[in-house]
């Protein structure tokens, strides 16, 4: 497929807001598609390269591409950032450059999606020395060989900052449309019908994490494909989400009873993979923690039994002295580490607690009920405390029961308790309330961080207030307020400006004055005193007081706080 043709859906798909002329666009190029340029036109539509469950970025600054704009086309670098700075999109920069520049060349070869693609699978592989000039010749190639319209979207997708207002809720709707045009009718008349395929394509993405392959499998083998989509172990999927309840009635009233009650422990979510005698970890946003944590690798190799195994299990710190369990905060640096990790492991122990198993030896447990993976696990794991555990947990129908249990697990240090529903299955990637959590402080909200403004004075050169966004169904990010307290100025108190500023820079898509867009990556965990209907922000709502209580590093943009979440919480408050 020529690439023009995926730009000009692009195109449309910026025109509209509308989200069923979005999946009816992807849909008409879905169908259109062939089977070999499938993975990568569906990735490409996405703004990406790779699937959501492999880690690997582009990895190319803003920096670099003015400084291929420069050397492609002889304006100077100062010329480019005012360009930048009036329409914050170097991708429209790069545009309007070709569009000069074509009354002079002829475009003499037509870009493929396929060239596009593997010129930027090349460009994220590159490594080691002169690497920024062969980056740049990458994408030098790529902006001679494009005309306008291609050279925006080319360097958006470098950027991965495609803007073309397409969420996981499209795609899978435009899968849907494409390859099972009998649903046309359904939709309409027959919603029961129609929910089974949007759910089959959304069940078989939470398992491949991969809509390529999804298309894929869809346009090959219809229903049956999508049944067909396994796990690899070896390749993180996404993990099931809680939701929250006030009190251990309400959890009772979700998860039925009895029901399965267990600490909830304050460290990382922890997926552990075994697969021909090799032993991978992933976190919850699906990142590859193998090299860190040397010492659960050799703790699941010896007292986990079984040849392949998908483990789920929180990893939580602890004194080294005392023994006693530590908040996630004292042991995150942890995640990050890249060396001395030895001497850090000694300082920061960490013990694996094992709640959940999604495939053993061969066969998948997604559908077998909660009751049996606990069973398994209790089977295969030779507990080692202060290594590796069971989550400790109680079977009960009784309140008073449920509720001295929560006492004793927050006794313990530990953040509250999860109430799991016995007979459920295992739902990768969703929100479902086959388990539920409970915790003490109840008005926090998760929000990403979605611009800021520089500071004055002697915090110049420090990001402040920080405008937050929570998520809605279609992964859009609605803003929700602006937050300046709760940050410190100086190091060992808490998370500072500093750090923030730090972590955010990298992230900085564009400015104006001392307001700055960024990309949605950090989440940070706020409190506020009330949540109130306001125009000012894309969500509706506002927070009154929000504060910042702690920097959420483990947690993925995508598993925010929801929208409904927080008009849930709205009416909530007015009882
Ligand atoms: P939250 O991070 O507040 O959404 O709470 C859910 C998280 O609690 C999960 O993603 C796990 O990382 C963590 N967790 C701790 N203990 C357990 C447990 N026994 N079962 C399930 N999740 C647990």
């Amino acid at each position: 497929m020529k690439y023009k043709e995926l730009c000009e859906v692009y195109g449309a798909l910026e025109g509209t807001t509308k989200r069923l002329e979005k999946i009816e666009l992807i849909a008409a190029l879905l169908k259109k598609t062939k089977a070999e340029d499938m993975e990568k036109t569906v990735l490409l539509l996405q703004g990406s390269i790779y699937p959501a469950w492999d880690e690997r970025k582009i990895g190319v600054a803003s920096r670099l591409i003015i400084k291929a704009i420069n050397t492609s086309s002889g304006i100077s670098v100062k010329k480019i950032e005012e360009e930048w700075k009036k329409t914050g999109d170097l991708g429209k920069v790069a545009e309007n450059l070709v569009k000069r520049k074509k009354q002079v060349t002829l475009f003499e070869k037509k870009l493929t999606v396929s060239d596009v693609f593997n010129n930027l699978r090349k460009l994220s592989e590159l490594e080691g020395e002169g690497t920024v000039n062969r980056k740049l010749g990458l994408i030098n190639q790529l902006l001679t060989s494009a005309e306008p319209l291609e050279a925006r979207y080319i360097i958006r997708t470098v950027l991965e900052e495609l803007r073309v207002g397409v969420g996981d809720g499209s795609i899978r709707d435009a899968i849907v449309c494409a390859f099972f045009p009998e649903t046309k009718e359904m939709k309409d008349s027959d919603r029961e019908r129609y929910a089974l395929f949007v759910n089959a394509v959304q069940h078989a993405y939470d398992v491949a994490n991969d809509f390529g392959a999804v298309a894929r499998a869809a346009l090959a083998h219809g229903l049956n494909g999508l049944e067909k989509i396994s796990m690899a172990v070896g390749q993180p999927i996404k993990v099931m989400l809680a939701q929250k309840v006030r009190d251990v009635s309400e959890g009772f009233e979700r998860v039925g009873k009895p029901a399965q009650l267990e600490y909830k422990y304050d460290g990382f979510r922890t997926q552990i993979h075994k697969h021909n005698n090799r032993i991978t970890l992933f976190t919850r946003k699906l990142e590859n923690v193998t090299n860190q944590f040397p010492e659960i690798i050799d703790y699941v190799g010896k007292h986990v039994k079984g040849n392949s195994f998908i483990l789920d299990a929180e990893t939580v710190g602890f004194d080294p002295k005392t023994g006693k369990y530590m908040p996630f905060q004292s042991i995150s640096q942890r995640i990050r580490r890249k060396y001395s990790i030895g001497e850090l492991s000694k300082k920061l122990p960490v013990e694996v607690n094992v709640f959940d198993m999604l495939f053993h030896d061969g066969k998948s447990f997604l559908k077998e009920a909660f009751s049996e993976r606990r069973k398994l696990i209790e089977k295969i794991i030779d507990e080692k405390p202060r290594q590796i555990i069971v989550a400790r947990s109680i079977i009960t129908d009784d309140v008073q029961e449920a509720e001295s249990f929560y006492r004793e697990s927050l006794a313990k240090g530990n953040e509250g308790i999860m109430m799991k529903n016995l007979d459920a299955p295992y739902k990768p990637g969703s929100r479902v309330g086959f388990m539920v959590k409970l915790k003490p402080i109840m008005d926090t909200l998760d929000l990403v961080i979605v611009g800021a403004e520089w500071g004055e004075g002697k915090r110049a050169s420090w990001l402040t207030s920080f405008t937050v966004a929570c998520i809605n169904d279609d992964n859009e990010f609605l803003e929700i307020g602006k937050v300046g307290t709760g940050i410190k100025e100086l190091e060992g108190e808490g998370t500072t400006f500093m750090q923030l500023t730090e972590l955010l820079k990298p992230l900085i898509i564009s400015e104006k004055g001392r307001e700055v867009t960024i990309k949605p990556r950090i989440v940070i965990e706020i409190s506020y005193e009330e949540i109130q209907k306001s125009p000012t922000y894309s969500s509706g709502f506002a927070l009154r007081f929000p504060r910042l209580v702690n920097l959420r590093e483990e947690r993925n943009p995508r598993e925010i706080s929801t929208i409904d979440e927080v008009e849930e919480l709205y009416f909530g408050q007015r009882g």
